[in-house]
């Protein structure tokens, strides 16, 4: 048994991972989803503040689902997200399609790297160790 403080209420609950947050609490923050993306639908123009004062939810928290791609905002919304490598308009996440891309690249290119290359100098050096051992 993990216990932990559910960060949004408080109570202890058994925490199983991911964010520190109990059951209840999870099924009120998705209806609160729910509402806020049916929301935005109904008003495109909405800002950050007024979304989050009708719809009872903290600014934090729409950022968050922002952050996760879950909110889609229309190019005629005052929420004007920017992509957080090269500051490029996006209507959803932390960064555009470019970078995404490149830093997917990036991250393939470092995991792809190191085994094979490092063993053979090391077989090298061995074999002129032996040799020299030898004579
Ligand atoms: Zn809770
Ligand atoms: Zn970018």
């Amino acid at each position: 048994m993990n216990l932990r403080n559910c960060a949004r209420c408080g109570k202890m609950f058994n925490y199983i991972g991911g964010q520190p947050i109990c059951d209840p609490c999870k099924k009120a923050i998705e209806e609160d989803f729910q509402k806020v993306k049916q929301y935005i639908v109904d008003n495109p123009r909405a800002g950050l503040k007024q979304i989050a004062e009708d719809n009872q939810v903290t600014t934090k928290q729409i950022q968050q689902w922002i952050r996760e791609e879950r909110l889609m905002f229309t190019s005629d919304s005052p929420i004007q997200l920017q992509c957080e490598n090269c500051g490029q308009l996006i209507q959803t996440g932390r960064f555009c399609a470019k970078c995404k891309g490149s830093m997917a690249n990036n991250l393939n290119q470092t995991f792809a790297k190191p085994q094979p290359q490092i063993q053979q100098p090391v077989k090298k050096e061995q074999k002129a160790g032996m040799r020299f051992l030898d004579t």
